[in-house]
């Protein structure tokens, strides 16, 4: 059986994107190199240093905005069908889904808080 390596063991390697340009680019976060630099290969911004907590600041970033585009569109659900006038089913799931609302914003505070401690 032929074993298949497409890759050579890169760990960690994550997607950047610049805040600036908006190119996004991929980074082996571990390697031996000695420039722990991280540079847009576009513009030239420095985006951080490779490190164990720019990796976890960065996976706490983007799980965040992830969760932040779910809680805007489950408020806006809310919005809607916590009206009035609508069938007693939706204004069910309008009042229901403001507790999973909150769920996501206390997660979103907790994650904001845990990312402060890796700054
Ligand atoms: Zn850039």
């Amino acid at each position: 059986m032929a074993q298949s390596r497409q890759k050579d063991e890169a760990v960690l390697p994550e997607v950047f994107e610049c805040p600036q340009c908006e190119r996004q680019f991929v980074v082996d976060l571990v390697e031996t190199s000695d420039d722990r630099s991280i540079w847009c290969p576009q513009c030239g911004r420095y985006l951080g240093e490779k490190d164990v907590n720019f990796i976890l600041v960065t996976e706490i970033e983007e799980l965040t905005e992830r969760l932040r585009f779910e809680r805007d569109r489950l408020e806006k659900d809310e919005a809607v069908y916590a009206m009035t006038d609508c069938d007693v089913e939706l204004r069910k799931y309008g009042t229901e889904i403001h507790k999973v609302v909150n769920i996501l914003r206390r997660t979103m505070a907790d994650l904001d808080a845990l990312k402060q401690s890796y700054r």
